[in-house]
């Protein structure tokens, strides 16, 4: 299982989609963020596998935002992006604690290596089983079975079945279930997360006498075992 969900900290708006397309276009699912402020915010609310930083950032630069994280101990795999002729920033970086950097303009293959290779060098961190009555996910391999069999989700569906799992028994929103999924994207209506949840009911629950998820009419959703 290589890179899944990526963190894209970059304020400028051509920078951010064009990243954004290739790494949801190389099967990656990506959150925004457009400033270092909002970037640290996301990067320790979610765990997310792999962070691609602009080192040039209105708030807090890409230099500082490392700083932070690694101080609050995430040792989430860092690709720094750095204006080319910018060694003392890379410098600085690395010694913040990013594991790699790359000078814009990039090539998409070495981005993709790159950030394939420091995803193998993070120390994974001991994720177990998440279940919930019969239904169970593994985190590490992305594997879901409901009953023993194997169900196949996509890597957004995957995604908000985890955020549900990992708060098994309590409430989410649908405006915490876009943050956390999406990221600071306006364009995501709240009635995305209603046409996932639907998909993820017919791979789930579909067939089954016991619903695992449910609506909480006006609010969100709650993954549980008991009506
Ligand atoms: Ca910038």
């Amino acid at each position: 299982m290589g890179i899944v969900w990526i963190l894209v900290v970059e304020d400028e708006p051509a920078m951010a989609d064009l990243l954004c397309q290739g790494l949801e276009e190389a099967n990656h699912t990506v959150t925004v963020a457009r400033d270092g402020a909002e970037g640290l915010h996301a990067a320790e609310a979610s765990q997310f596998d792999a962070i691609v930083l602009d080192v040039m950032l209105p708030q807090m630069d890409g230099v500082e935002l490392t700083r932070r994280l690694r101080a609050a101990g995430r040792q989430t795999p860092i690709l720094m992006l750095t204006a080319r002729d910018a060694a003392a920033d890379i410098v600085k970086g690395l010694d913040a604690g990013a594991d790699d950097y790359l000078t814009k303009p990039f090539s998409w293959k070495v981005l993709l290596a790159r950030l394939r290779a420091i995803s193998r060098r993070a120390p994974r961190p001991a994720v177990s089983t998440l279940q919930v009555s019969d239904l169970s996910i593994d985190p590490a391999s992305s594997q879901v079975r409901r009953g023993g069999a194997l169900v196949n989700l996509t890597a957004t569906e995957f995604r908000i079945l985890e955020f549900l799992m990992r708060r098994a028994g309590r409430v989410v929103s649908r405006s915490s279930m876009m943050e956390a999924i999406w990221g600071f994207e306006e364009e995501i209506e709240s009635n995305t997360v209603d046409a996932f949840i639907k998909l993820l009911r017919d791979k789930i629950d579909r067939g089954r006498e016991r619903k695992l998820i449910q609506t909480v009419r006006g609010f969100g959703y709650v993954i549980r075992e008991e009506e």
